[in-house]
C-alpha cells in the first residue's frame, strides 16, 4: 500500500461533505472574475482545515499554504469560473443562476466546463493532506484561480504578486474533467494543449454607391481575398504534418445591396503547439493582410487587435515520468497516454510565471459503458457532450473520487516521506 492509498482510504469519510459542496457550487456558478461567493467558500474551508490563506489575488484568486516540515513544495491548481450558458442537464442541482457580464448584459450562467468539480477535488486532496500529516512532509499549496475561460485569470494572479506571497514551488499540478470515461486519467509529456489567440482585424476601404464601384475601395472584395489567402497559411507555409489552425470565425461588413461599405471586420482564431509556430502564424497573417490592403489601395492601414491569449500547455517530461508512474500504480490500465488536444488552458501561466516545471492531465466524467459503446459505434460526438455544451455535466460520483484521487496521488508522488527517501530529497526538477 502506498502512502497515497493510506490517505485515499479516508475518502469515504470525507466524501459526503464534498458532494454537498459540489452541488452547492454547481447551483451557484459565477462568471469569470466574479467568483466572489466561490472564493469565499474556498477561503472558509481552507481556513477550517488549517491552511494559511491568501485571498483576493488577481481579483478573486485564493491560495492556501499548508507547511508540514522539510520536503518539496507542491502547488496544485483549480479554476473556479463558469460560463454564460443556460443549463439544460435537467439535474436536481441544475443552475438557474443569471449574472451581468462584462458588457453589461444579463446572461444565464452554468458550470459547463466542470470547474466546480475541479474546485471540489482540490479541496478534497487539501483535506486528505491536512488530516494525515504523518504520511508526508513538505509544503502543499492549493491554488484556486479566477477567469480561466478568458485565458487571463492565471496571469492576473502572477501579475498581482503571487510569487511574493507563497513559498517557491518545486512543481505545479493541474487537472481538467473532460469527455472520457469516469475511471480514466490521461496525460502526456510535452505539448498537451495548444496555444491560442483570437485576433480582430479591421480592413479599411472607401464607401460608395453600389452602382459606382470605381469611386470607392471595396472592403468586401478585400476581405474575401484576405480570407482566401489566410486559409493557405497552414497548407502552404507550415511543414506537412506540423500542427496549426487558422480559422476565420466571423466576417462582418455592409448591410445593403447597393452600398459598398467603409470597412470589414474579421475575427480569427489561431492554435499551435509551440511558440515558434504561433509566432509564424501571427507573422504570416499580418503579412498577408497588409499586402492585400496594399493591393487594394486601402486608404488606412489595417488594425490588429489580439485578445484571449492562451499559452501552450507543455508538460515537463520529468514531472510526467514521476506522476504518471504513480497514477499507473493507482489506476492501473485506466491511466492512459493523452492525445494532444487542440483545446487551450491558461494553467501554464502560473508555473511559467513562477519558473517551475509542471504537469497537466485530464480525467473523465462519463459512464464507461456508455462511452465504450458509443466509441465502438462511432457515435462519441453525439453521445458524450463536449465541454461548454449546455448538457455537459460529469456523473458526480465516481468522477469526484477519480479526480480527488488523481490529485492526491500526484501530490503524494512528491510529498510522501517514502518519495523523498528513494531519490534523496526534493528533486522535483
Ligand atoms: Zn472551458
Ligand atoms: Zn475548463
Amino acid at each position: 500500500m502506498t502512502a497515497a492509498d493510506e490517505l485515499l482510504d479516508d475518502l469515504d469519510r470525507i466524501q459526503s461533505w464534498h458532494l454537498d459542496f459540489y452541488q452547492d457550487l454547481h447551483r451557484h456558478p459565477e462568471l469569470s472574475f466574479q467568483e466572489r461567493r466561490t472564493a469565499g467558500l474556498v477561503d472558509d474551508r481552507l481556513t477550517e482545515l488549517g491552511y494559511e490563506v491568501h485571498a483576493g489575488i488577481g481579483t478573486t484568486g485564493v491560495v492556501g499554504v499548508l507547511r508540514n516540515g522539510e520536503g518539496p513544495v507542491v502547488l496544485a491548481r483549480a479554476d473556479m469560473d463558469a460560463l454564460p450558458v443556460r443549463e439544460a442537464t435537467g439535474l436536481p442541482y441544475a443552475s438557474t443562476a443569471t449574472a451581468v457580464d462584462a458588457a453589461g448584459n444579463e446572461t444565464p450562467v452554468m458550470h459547463a466546463c466542470g470547474h466546480d468539480m475541479h474546485v471540489t477535488c482540490l479541496l478534497a486532496a487539501a483535506q486528505l493532506l491536512a488530516d494525515h500529516p504523518d504520511a508526508w512532509s513538505g509544503t502543499f499549496i492549493a491554488l484556486f484561480q479566477p477567469a480561466e475561460e478568458l485565458g487571463t485569470g492565471a496571469a492576473a494572479m502572477i501579475k498581482d504578486g503571487l510569487a511574493g506571497r507563497i513559498p517557491r514551488p518545486d512543481v505545479a499540478l493541474g487537472q481538467h474533467v473532460m469527455g472520457l470515461p469516469h475511471d480514466t486519467v490521461a496525460s502526456r509529456p510535452g505539448a498537451a494543449l495548444s496555444a491560442a489567440d483570437s485576433i480582430r482585424i479591421t480592413l479599411h476601404g472607401r464607401g460608395t454607391h453600389g452602382s459606382m464601384p470605381h469611386l470607392g475601395i471595396d472592403p468586401i472584395l478585400l476581405g474575401s481575398a484576405v480570407v482566401m489567402r489566410l486559409n493557405a497559411i497552414v497548407s502552404r507555409e507550415l511543414a506537412p504534418g506540423h500542427f496549426g489552425v487558422v480559422t476565420v470565425g466571423a466576417f462582418q461588413s455592409g448591410s445593403k445591396s447597393n452600398v459598398i461599405p467603409e470597412s470589414t471586420t474579421l475575427l480569427l482564431n489561431l492554435r499551435a503547439y509551440d511558440d515558434r509556430t504561433r509566432a509564424q502564424l501571427r507573422e504570416a497573417i499580418e503579412r498577408i493582410v497588409k499586402a492585400e490592403c496594399e493591393a487594394s489601395g486601402s486608404p488606412v492601414p489595417p488594425e490588429f487587435d489580439y485578445t484571449d491569449p492562451f499559452p501552450v500547455t507543455d508538460n515537463s517530461p520529468e514531472v510526467y515520468d514521476r506522476v504518471s508512474a504513480a497514477l499507473t500504480e493507482h489506476f492501473g490500465d485506466k491511466a492512459i497516454l493523452m492525445e494532444p488536444s487542440t483545446g487551450s488552458e491558461d494553467f501554464s501561466d502560473i508555473p511559467n510565471g513562477l519558473d517551475v516545471p509542471y504537469l497537466y492531465w485530464i480525467w473523465g466524467g462519463f459512464d464507461p459503458e456508455t462511452y465504450r459503446r458509443a466509441e465502438a459505434a462511432g457515435t462519441l460526438a453525439k453521445t458524450i457532450p463536449g465541454n461548454h455544451a449546455s448538457t455537459f455535466v460529469p456523473v458526480m460520483e465516481p468522477t469526484f473520487r477519480t479526480g480527488a484521487s488523481a490529485m492526491t496521488v500526484a501530490a503524494m508522488s512528491y510529498l510522501a516521506r517514502s518519495a523523498h527517501t528513494t531519490d534523496g530529497g526534493a528533486t522535483a526538477r
